[in-house]
């Protein structure tokens, strides 16, 4: 029975050293990943779409204000919905990879990791012609070799998560939060999609909602944005 216990504390020790301390240390000393942009404008950036019902939503509230912003995406939902992909890059925003599946990192051998990268940039690829420099892992979740497997990409985090994978929080309070956040050089992450685990499928329709109102007197305000590619200089 002790061996059994201790078998168990052996590999619950070897999943913190693969995943979760890595992940802590990359986030709290900042890496090799970058949380904010040394530059007078904020980066607004959504994780886990394109989804088939909010992404052109979204992409229309974009235009009307003339934002461009970044997107991290799921590289199966892009061979799904590649018209939006072409969409988001004719109309002048930045693609990144977050995953090609939405999985966590530390349950990936550095091998499905790399292929996870490598599979999203081949269909972003696929549909923009465009180079893919910008990578965000699902969940912020980094493993011991996601550093070296990721190298040839910018890793690209936030200075501000606002939990709108939630409908309350999407509906309630999200506006709020983005008002008081809003700041020279910071970075927000949205979702477009809520069909990850832990997320609500509805809860990108209320974002987009409080997202138009919070663009509209940004950009009465003079706040101004910029897509991650205008900085590949910089970062
Ligand atoms: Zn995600």
């Amino acid at each position: 029975m002790s061996y059994v216990l201790i078998g168990i504390g052996i590999v619950i020790l070897l999943f913190f050293c693969y995943g979760a301390i890595p992940t802590v240390l990359i986030r709290v000393f900042e890496w090799g990943i970058v949380k904010r942009i040394h530059r007078k404008e904020m980066a607004i950036t959504f994780d886990d779409g394109p989804n088939p019902k909010f992404t052109p939503q979204l992409l229309d509230v974009l235009k009307k204000y003339d934002v461009k912003v970044t997107f991290f995406v799921i590289g199966s939902n892009v061979k799904k919905y590649p018209e939006i992909i072409k969409r988001m890059a004719d109309e002048g925003h930045t693609i990144g990879i977050h995953s090609y599946e939405h999985i966590s990192s530390w349950i990936l051998s550095p091998f499905k990791l790399k292929k996870q990268l490598e599979m999203t940039e081949k269909a972003i690829t696929e549909c923009t012609g465009q180079k893919v420099s910008f990578y965000r892992p699902p969940w912020g979740h980094f493993n011991v070799f996601t550093l070296i497997v990721s190298k040839k990409y910018t890793k690209i985090m936030w200075s501000y998560i606002f939990g709108d994978w939630k409908v309350e929080k999407a509906q309630n309070g999200l506006l709020e939060e983005l008002r008081a956040s809003a700041n020279e050089g910071v970075i927000f992450v949205l979702h477009d999609n809520g069909d990850t685990l832990g997320a609500e499928e509805d809860a990108p329709g209320y974002m987009i909602q409080n997202l138009d109102i919070f663009l509209e007197e940004s950009k009465q305000k003079g706040i101004q944005f910029i897509t991650l590619k205008e900085l590949e200089r910089d970062l």
